[in-house]
C-alpha cells in the first residue's frame, strides 16, 4: 500500500503514529488529570496540524476542479481543528471542563458539510466550468440544510429550553446520520472512479469510516459520562486523524492525475437531493407544530426557524434557477455557433449563409427602396465574392491531406486579415470561400478583391512540415441587387451563380485575377474607371465585365453562356 509514499511522508507518519502510541501509553498508565487532559488536547491539536498542513500541499500544481475539491478539505480540517481549539482552551488554558451541550459541537457538525462539498465535485472527471459553479449553489442548498437541521433538532435543547439530555441524544442521532451520509457520497464516488483518484477515495473511505466510528463512540461516552480527554476512547479518533494525513500525503505523491471523461451522475444526484431539501422544510415544520411533543416555546422557535430556512433556501434556488437559464442560454448560443461555424477552419459555413441571408437581402432592398437614402447612403451593396486557390490539390498531392488541411486553416486567416469587420468569410467547400460585403458599394468593389489577391499570393505558406509553398487565389464577384434601377429583379442565388460564372472565367483566363460582373444601367457606370482606387486601377489582374441592362433572368442565363 505505500508504494506511492516518499521517504519523508513515511517519516512524518511514523511520527503521527508515535504520537498515537503515546498517547495510547498515557491513557492507561496515567491517572484522569490535568496532564492527561493537556497531553490529550495538545496531541490531538498537533494531529490536527498536520492534516491542515498535508492537505493544504495539494493545492500547489493542481487544476482549477482539484483546486476547489483539496480547498473545500482544507475548510473542513480548519473546522475541525477550530472546534478542538475551543475544546482545548476549555480544559488547558481555563482548566475548566468542558460544559455539555459545548457550544463547539456545531463546528464539529458543520466541519463534515465541506467534506460532503468535495466529494460532489468529483475532480476525477472532466465537466465545465459552469456545471461546477451549478454545483457549488446545490452545496450552498446543502450547507443550509444541515445547519437548519442542527438548528431545528439540536439548538433548542442547549439554548430555547436546556436539557442535556435530550440535547446529547438528539446531536448523537444528526451527527451520525451526516456521518452516514458522508461514507456513502465517499464509498459512491469511490466505486464510480478510477485510476489515481480512486486511491485517493479509498484513502479518505478508511479515513472517514474510522472517524464515524469514532465519533459515535465518543458521543455515547460522553452522554454516559465515561467519557475525558486522553482516555482510551480517543484512540480511533487520533488513529483516524492520521489517516486523513495520509490521504493527503498519498495524494501528493500520485503525480498528475487525468480527469475521465466519463459522465457522472454525482451532479443530477446532488441536485435532486437539494429540491429534496426544499421540500423537506415545511414537513419538518408541520411535524413540529402538530406531532411533536416538545414544549411550546421549542415549538414556535421550529416554525420561526423554519420560516427563515424557506426564505434563505427560496433565495438561493430562484438564484439557482437564474444561473441554470444563464447557462442553458450559454449553452444554446455555444451549439448555435457550432453548427454555424466550419469546424477545420473556423470560418463560417454554408448554414450561416442560410439564415443570415435573407435579413441582409431585406436590408439592402430596403436601402434602396427608400429614395431619400438614395443620396445619402452609398454604401448599400452586398457584394458576392467566391475565391478559390489555384492548384490546391498540388499541395495535397505532394505534402498529404494534412499539410492541405494545415494550408486551409491558414488561407482563412489571410482572407479574415483582408476583410472588414462587417463582411462574412463562409467555407463555400473544400477550397472554397465566400466572401461576403456588407454594406459596400459597387464602384469600390475591386479594392476588396486586390486586397484578397495580395494577401493570398503575396507571403509564402509555412506549412507544418516546415516547407514553404507560394499560392495564389482565383475571384469571381458579383454584386446584389444586379439591377439598381429595379432591386428585386434578380434573388441572391442567381448572384451567386453570376460570381461563379466569374470564378470560371478569372480560372480560365489565367488564374490568380479576379472577374466581377456587374450590369450595365445606362450612362451610371462607366465600364472601366469603376475603381476608384489608382492603385487597383493600374492592377492588370483585376477586371470588371459591365453587362447587360436591367437584367431578367433569362437575360443573364443567356449571358451566362456567352462567357
Ligand atoms: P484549380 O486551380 O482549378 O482550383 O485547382 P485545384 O487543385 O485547386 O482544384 P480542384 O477542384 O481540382 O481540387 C480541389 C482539391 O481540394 C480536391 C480535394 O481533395 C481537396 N480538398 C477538398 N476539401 C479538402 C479539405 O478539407 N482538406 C484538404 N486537405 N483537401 C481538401
Ligand atoms: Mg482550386
Ligand atoms: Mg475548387
Amino acid at each position: 500500500m505505500d508504494v506511492s509514499l516518499a521517504k519523508t511522508d513515511k517519516r512524518w507518519l511514523g511520527g503521527l503514529w508515535l504520537l498515537v502510541s503515546v498517547a495510547a501509553i498515557c491513557s492507561l498508565t496515567l491517572p484522569h488529570a490535568f496532564l492527561l487532559r493537556a497531553l490529550g488536547d495538545s496531541i490531538q491539536c498537533i494531529l490536527l496540524l498536520s492534516f491542515i498542513v498535508s492537505a493544504s500541499l495539494n493545492l500547489r500544481d493542481q487544476d482549477r476542479r482539484a483546486k476547489r475539491f483539496w480547498m473545500l478539505i482544507l475548510v473542513s480540517a480548519v473546522l475541525w481543528a477550530s472546534a478542538q481549539l475551543l475544546w482545548t482552551h476549555c480544559e488547558v488554558f481555563l482548566r475548566r471542563d468542558v460544559p455539555n451541550p459545548f457550544f463547539g459541537d456545531i463546528i464539529l457538525f458543520l466541519h463534515l458539510v465541506p467534506f460532503m462539498g468535495a466529494m460532489a465535485i468529483r475532480p476525477d472527471i472532466d465537466r465545465a466550468a459552469q456545471t461546477a459553479r451549478l454545483g457549488s449553489l446545490d452545496f450552498l442548498l446543502l450547507f443550509f440544510w444541515w445547519l437548519y437541521l442542527y438548528f431545528f433538532l439540536v439548538t433548542p435543547w442547549q439554548y430555547v429550553v436546556p436539557d442535556a439530555r435530550v440535547y446529547g441524544v438528539n446531536f448523537d442521532t444528526v451527527y451520525f446520520s451526516e456521518h452516514l451520509v458522508l461514507l456513502t457520497a465517499v464509498w459512491s464516488v469511490w466505486r464510480r472512479s478510477s485510476g489515481q483518484w480512486r486511491r485517493i477515495y479509498s484513502e479518505f473511505f478508511a479515513a472517514a469510516g474510522l472517524y464515524a466510528c469514532a465519533s459515535i463512540a465518543a458521543g455515547v461516552a460522553i452522554d454516559f459520562g465515561v467519557y475525558y480527554t486522553g482516555s482510551f476512547y480517543d484512540m480511533p479518533l487520533l488513529a483516524s486523524m492520521v489517516l486523513f494525513t495520509r490521504a493527503s500525503l498519498v495524494s501528493r505523491r500520485l503525480g498528475e492525475r487525468e480527469p475521465s471523461k466519463a459522465e457522472s451522475k454525482t451532479q443530477s444526484w446532488i441536485a435532486a437531493m437539494a429540491m429534496a431539501v426544499a421540500a423537506s422544510l415545511p414537513l419538518l415544520a408541520i411535524w413540529a407544530v402538530f406531532f411533536s411533543s416538545a414544549p411550546a416555546k421549542v415549538g414556535s422557535f421550529r416554525l420561526l426557524l423554519t420560516l427563515a430556512g424557506i426564505v434563505c433556501i427560496g433565495g438561493l434556488r430562484s438564484w439557482k434557477q437564474y444561473a441554470l437559464d444563464e447557462e442553458l442560454d450559454r449553452a444554446n448560443q455555444e451549439l448555435r455557433e457550432a453548427s454555424l461555424t466550419d469546424v477545420l477552419t473556423g470560418a463560417r459555413n454554408r448554414r450561416f449563409l442560410a439564415t443570415t441571408i435573407d435579413n441582409d437581402v431585406r436590408l439592402v432592398l430596403r436601402a434602396y427602396s427608400s429614395a431619400q437614402c438614395e443620396q445619402k447612403n452609398r454604401n448599400r451593396d452586398l457584394i458576392f465574392y467566391l475565391v478559390d486557390i489555384d492548384h490546391f490539390k498540388a499541395i495535397n498531392d505532394a505534402f498529404g491531406h494534412d499539410q492541405g488541411d494545415d494550408f486551409l486553416v491558414q488561407i482563412v486567416a489571410r482572407l479574415s486579415s483582408a476583410i472588414r469587420y462587417s463582411d462574412v468569410l463562409i467555407r463555400w467547400g473544400g477550397e472554397e470561400f465566400l466572401v461576403l460585403s456588407r454594406l459596400t458599394n459597387r464602384e469600390e468593389a475591386e479594392i476588396l478583391a486586390s486586397r484578397v489577391l495580395h494577401a493570398v499570393g503575396t507571403e509564402p505558406f509555412r506549412l507544418a512540415n516546415g516547407k514553404a509553398i507560394r499560392r495564389t487565389c482565383s475571384i469571381g464577384w458579383a454584386v446584389f441587387p444586379w439591377s439598381t434601377a429595379s432591386p428585386e429583379g434578380l434573388g441572391y442565388s442567381e448572384i451567386l451563380r453570376l460570381a461563379d460564372q466569374a470564378l470560371y472565367q478569372a480560372k480560365d483566363s489565367g488564374r490568380n485575377r479576379a472577374v466581377g460582373l456587374l450590369a450595365l444601367e445606362g450612362s451610371r457606370i462607366p465600364s472601366r474607371s469603376a475603381p476608384n482606387d489608382q492603385e487597383v486601377r493600374s492592377d492588370p489582374r483585376i477586371c470588371r465585365v459591365v453587362t447587360l441592362g436591367p437584367g431578367e433572368s433569362e437575360q443573364v442565363d443567356a449571358f451566362v453562356q456567352s462567357i
